[in-house]
């Protein structure tokens, strides 16, 4: 049975701040995407996603939208961003929920004279983005930090994870590969060392100047679109396979950095999506790799990561 019946639409219609066929370009850092049937913002949203599942409504968490390669075509149901932006510090604890940015609470530690995040700065998407994805850059990654994880299991009811059983790897982990579909991120808890957070303020510095120097990240992009293969990196395989600077429609291989696709204005999904079919499809034949999307491809008709 499908989920828009007379009771759910009049439900959804009635939700304090609900936006209808709400487009998701200019929720993204790629500024692609087409629009969500329906379109919240929320501080609380455990009560949204419980809500939606009892009654069989379709939802998509959305953080930052710095990861995602939203379809043209947009999504089904309801879109909820995450917009809870709270964080304690408890001695050598920090408690996020999961809106706020990684690069603020990057900030926040440094500012507590806690150290070990100042890798984050690098991240430009959410706490709860960066759990399911295990962010990370120059050196760290999430779970060097992570101690636990505060949310919810659709059906189940709240949940605490400990880091450990959340199979964090390599930009990977079980909520993002699907053990536990549509479970939401509401608090992370991290534990730092102490240390002198002015000298860390003083690294994240140095760590902005690099990455503005060496990563197109002035412009429209999702970060890092293929995961680098072992001892390899993504962005020199593209180059070597001649994609440097390839175009598709608006959408371009970045000439500074070839793991990046930029989005010059106007360019659709299915143009990003070619590019990253045909990157793959070259590296496959000049090295016999097969690239893995960092990206994640979400929406109506999103094809992104399937083997070709
Ligand atoms: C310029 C640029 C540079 C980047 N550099 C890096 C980098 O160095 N290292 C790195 O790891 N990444 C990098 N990224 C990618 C991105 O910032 C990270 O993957 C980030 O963790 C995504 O967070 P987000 O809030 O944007 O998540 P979104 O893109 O909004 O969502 C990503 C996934 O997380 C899910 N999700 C979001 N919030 C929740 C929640 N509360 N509960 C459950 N699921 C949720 C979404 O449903 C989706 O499946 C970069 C991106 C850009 C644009």
């Amino acid at each position: 049975m499908s989920w828009r019946s007379p009771a759910n639409e009049g439900w959804l219609r009635d939700l304090p701040g609900v936006r209808r066929d709400q487009p998701l370009a200019r929720n993204t850092s790629f500024n692609i995407g087409g629009p969500a049937d329906y379109f919240l913002e929320s501080e609380t949203p455990a009560e949204l996603v419980a809500a939606c599942d009892e009654r069989g409504i379709p939802y998509r968490l959305l953080g930052a939208g710095t990861n995602l390669l939203i379809s043209d075509a947009g999504v089904e149901g309801v879109v909820i961003r995450c917009v809870n932006r709270g964080w304690t510090v408890h001695g050598r604890e920090v408690v996020a929920q999961a809106g706020l940015k990684m690069m603020r609470l990057a900030r926040i530690c440094a500012e507590h004279d806690l150290i070990g995040f100042e890798w984050a700065i690098g991240v430009p998407g959410t706490i709860g983005g960066a759990v399911c994805q295990n962010a990370g850059c120059w050196g760290g990654q999430l779970s060097d930090v992570l101690l636990d994880v505060a949310g919810l299991i659709p059906g189940e009811g709240p949940r605490r994870w400990q880091a450990g059983e959340l199979g964090l790897g390599y930009r990977s982990s079980a909520l993002r590969q699907g053990r536990w579909p549509g479970a939401l991120v509401e608090t992370a808890t991290i534990r730092l060392a102490p240390g002198d957070g002015a000298a860390a303020k003083g690294d994240m510095a140095r760590l902005t100047v690099e990455r503005n120097r060496t990563q197109p990240i002035k412009s429209k992009n999702c970060g890092s679109v293929f995961k680098n293969p072992p001892g390899d990196s993504a962005g020199r395989l593209i180059e070597a396979a001649g994609l440097r600077g390839a175009r598709e429609g608006a959408a371009q291989i970045s000439e500074q950095h070839a793991n990046f696709i930029i989005n010059h204005g106007g360019a659709t999904a299915a143009d990003v999506l070619e590019l990253i079919e045909r990157a793959r499809r070259r590296v496959r034949e000049r090295f016999g790799l097969d690239l893995e999307p960092e990206v994640e491809a979400i929406g109506r008709e999103a094809v992104v990561g399937r083997a070709s």
